[in-house]
Parts: structure tokens; C-alpha cells; sequence
């Protein structure tokens, strides 16, 4: 009773598909093996989007494919892949069937995943995953998708629905509301009435989700291209309540074109913009471009800003993991804004975070509806040792 998938011909432009992961799926198959493209590529070939990486499913074991490929690795403890090299430091990831881990206990109290290594068939690897857009298998030699989950209809109708109950669901993953919402942002999705719901309901989990992915969950929606819409949906959901209360505070305290809130937004969309124009930025300027209008607050009337922003960062870097790295950044950027703001950059412009902290500075101007035309002056500005040169030359 091996439930049968849905299968839909498509045709995607070959040219759409790695060529390495082609022959990847080729010779897994050769070799008797099942092997399909699975999750976000496949979605993402249906949307007419540039996939962000190529992702294959295989009925073969770690260890088989690692011995079908010369230059391959095993990666990972608790679920085990296969890392298959290529030139110029491609990496295609190779990972076997598996299945929910829930699905075979029969203690149903407790709900949370803890371990994820079970290898299963591939039904059941299309119905461990999250959301039924991103459950569809693609067969490269039939040029079908497979669809188990109902995801082609997902796909066309624009939504995103968990796979089975929404509320069980985030239970057992609270990571998947900030999927959730990420997905629905980004690809411009709705997200159905029940799932939001659960969202609403679940969202307090989110306090038991690993630390780390949380905090990496959060630079995805801002590097998604729609981080406005996806920061305002985390909010209207209350999902900003639990992780950033902080930010959302400041959203409810509407004062006005001019408020806080307001250009919070207007931030966002500078970080958008950036995006759309490929030039995106760096994970300690989003981080500060979140906060900035609390670190800001903090700093109203304090002498020392860096150590001002440093105790306010000191609870977030406990919740969410923020890694120490961005902190000291964000701590420094805020620091020398009024200077930079200035027009003076002395020798900070000779620092790592110069422009990291430049940036910030763009976008808060831009939110701000000001020139920044101090800005590409201090972009340009030659390098302070440089200058020295130069003054001797034009010394009288
Ligand atoms: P992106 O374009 O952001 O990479 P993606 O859909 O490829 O989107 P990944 O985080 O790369 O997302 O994960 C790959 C696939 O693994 C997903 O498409 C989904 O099928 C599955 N997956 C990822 N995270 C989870 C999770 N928390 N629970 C269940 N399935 C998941
Ligand atoms: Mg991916």
C-alpha cells in the first residue's frame, strides 16, 4: 500500500538545471538507485525563479553514493549526506530518503524533533518536509514531478500549507513558522487561514527552537528581497513579539510619518532595493538596520554609545545567538554614526566595518528622505595614508 505520486510532465529548459547535478541523478540511476531534484529547486524551476541550489533525494545510502563518486564526502553526525565535489568548489548535496521520526512513536506527548536520522522510502521523504511547495520531486530522465503532498496545486494557487496539520507541524519544528513566513514573503505567497492561525498560536514555541537557527532564520527573511513584507507579516502574526520585542515595540508606538516605526520600514526597503540590485548586504549591517532604531533609543542622551548599545544587545545575543562577531560590529557601527553622519571618518575609515557601517548610514539617510551625498564623499574619500601622500604633494 505504497501510496502513488501524482506525476505531472513538465518540461524546464535544461539549461535551468545544473549540469553537474544532471549527471549526479544520471549515475545514481545507472546505478539502480532512485534519485530526483527535491525541494526548493523544483518549486523554484515551477516559479520561473533561478534556483539557489540543486538539492538530490536518492534511495542510496551515504555510503553508497559516497563509493560512486570519486570526489565525494560524508558530511554530518546526525543526518549524514554526501558532499559531491566539482570544480571551482561546487558542492552538490546528495541525501538519502528519510522520514518523519515521529511517525513510528507512539508517545505523542511530546512532540518536539530532536533527531532527524531515519531513512525512509520516497513518499515518506516528501512528507517528513515542511511545506507542500516544497515537497515535489522532479525525475530528471521523465521529465516528471512527482507530487505526492499536493503541491503542484499549492504551487499554483499561490499558498503555502504545511504538510498535514499546521499546528503539529510547528510543534515539532517551531523553526517552520519563521519558514512559514519567509516563504510567504519572499515568493509573494499567502499563507491559507489555518496555517496563519497555528502561526498566531505556535508562536510562543519559537522560545524552544535551537538558538542558532533562529538567529540564521532571521537574516533569511531579511535576505529574502521582500524583507518588509516578511518583517510586517512577523509582526501582524506577533511572531516579532516573541523573538525581537524590542522592534515590535516600536512599530505599535506608531508616532507618525516620522516615527521610529515608519522608518523602520523605509530601512527595509533600502535593504530590498539593495537586494534587487545585487548588491546585497552584509549580515552585520542587516543586523543593525533591524535594531537600529532601538540601539538608537538606547543611545539618546548616553556619552558612551558603544557601551550603551552593548547592554542593550546583551538580552538578544542570550535569545537569539547572535554571534559575538556581529555585536561588536553593530556595537561600533552605532557608536560612530553621528561622526560619519558628520561627514568625518578619520581613521575609522581605515577599519574593517568602514563600510559595513557606511552602508547602515545609506540606508538610514535614504529612510530618511536625505541626500547621500556625504556618503559617496566618504566612500571615496582616499585612503587616509593616502591623503598624507597627496597633502605633500600639493604642499607649497
Ligand atoms: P531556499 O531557496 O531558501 O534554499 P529551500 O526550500 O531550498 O529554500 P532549505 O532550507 O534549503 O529550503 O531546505 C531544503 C528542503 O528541505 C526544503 O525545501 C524542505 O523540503 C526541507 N526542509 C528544510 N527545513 C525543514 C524543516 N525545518 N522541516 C521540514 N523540512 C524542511
Ligand atoms: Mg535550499
Amino acid at each position: 500500500d505504497i501510496p502513488t505520486p501524482r506525476r505531472y510532465q513538465v518540461v524546464f529548459d535544461e539549461a535551468r538545471i545544473d549540469p553537474d547535478v544532471q549527471k549526479v541523478v544520471r549515475r545514481l540511476v545507472r546505478h539502480g538507485f532512485q534519485a530526483y531534484l527535491v525541494g526548493g529547486c523544483v518549486r523554484d524551476l515551477l516559479l520561473d525563479r533561478r534556483p539557489k541550489d540543486f538539492d538530490v533525494a536518492t534511495s542510496a545510502r551515504p555510503e553508497e553514493v559516497r563509493e560512486l563518486f570519486r570526489n565525494s564526502r560524508i558530511i554530518g553526525r546526525r543526518f549524514r549526506l554526501v558532499h559531491v565535489l566539482f570544480q571551482g568548489g561546487k558542492v552538490i548535496e546528495v541525501a538519502t530518503f528519510r522520514r518523519n521520526p515521529k511517525e513510528d512513536s507512539d508517545d505523542g506527548s511530546e512532540l518536539l524533533i530532536r533527531s532527524d536520522n531515519a531513512f525512509g522510502v520516497a513518499h515518506e521523504d516528501a512528507l517528513r518536509r515542511d511545506f507542500r511547495i516544497n515537497a515535489l520531486f522532479y525525475d530528471v530522465e521523465a521529465r516528471q514531478i512527482l507530487d505526492w503532498v499536493g503541491g503542484m496545486e499549492d504551487v499554483r494557487r499561490q499558498v503555502v500549507h504545511t504538510i498535514g496539520d499546521p499546528e503539529t507541524r510547528f510543534r515539532e519544528d517551531p523553526i517552520r513558522i519563521l519558514r512559514a513566513l519567509k516563504f510567504a514573503g519572499r515568493l509573494g505567497f499567502a499563507i491559507t487561514p489555518d496555517v496563519y492561525d497555528a502561526v498566531v498560536y505556535c508562536r510562543d514555541a519559537l522560545a524552544l527552537a535551537a538558538r542558532p537557527r533562529l538567529s540564521e532564520e532571521i537574516l533569511r527573511l531579511l535576505r529574502g528581497g521582500q524583507a518588509r513584507r516578511t518583517i510586517y507579516l512577523a509582526w501582524e502574526t506577533g511572531v516579532l513579539d516573541v523573538l525581537l520585542p524590542e522592534v515590535s515595540a516600536l512599530l505599535y508606538d506608531d508616532r507618525g510619518d516620522d516615527g521610529p516605526g515608519q522608518r523602520l520600514w523605509r530601512v527595509l526597503d533600502y535593504v530590498d532595493r539593495r537586494t534587487a540590485a545585487d548588491r546585497p548586504l552584509d549580515d552585520t549591517v542587516l543586523w543593525t538596520l533591524l535594531l537600529l532604531e532601538p540601539m538608537k533609543e538606547a543611545c539618546d542622551g548616553v556619552r558612551d554609545r558603544a557601551a550603551a548599545v552593548a547592554d542593550f544587545l546583551e538580552p538578544l545575543i542570550d535569545r537569539l545567538a547572535i554571534s559575538r562577531r556581529y555585536a561588536d560590529g553593530m556595537r561600533r557601527i552605532v557608536a560612530v554614526l553621528p561622526r560619519l553622519a558628520g561627514g568625518r571618518a578619520g581613521r575609522f575609515a581605515r577599519t574593517d566595518i568602514f563600510q559595513p557601517a557606511l552602508d547602515v548610514l545609506a540606508a538610514e539617510l535614504t529612510a530618511r528622505g536625505e541626500s547621500t551625498e556625504a556618503i559617496d564623499r566618504l566612500r571615496s574619500a582616499p585612503h587616509p595614508r593616502r591623503q598624507h601622500a597627496d597633502a605633500a604633494q600639493f604642499r607649497r
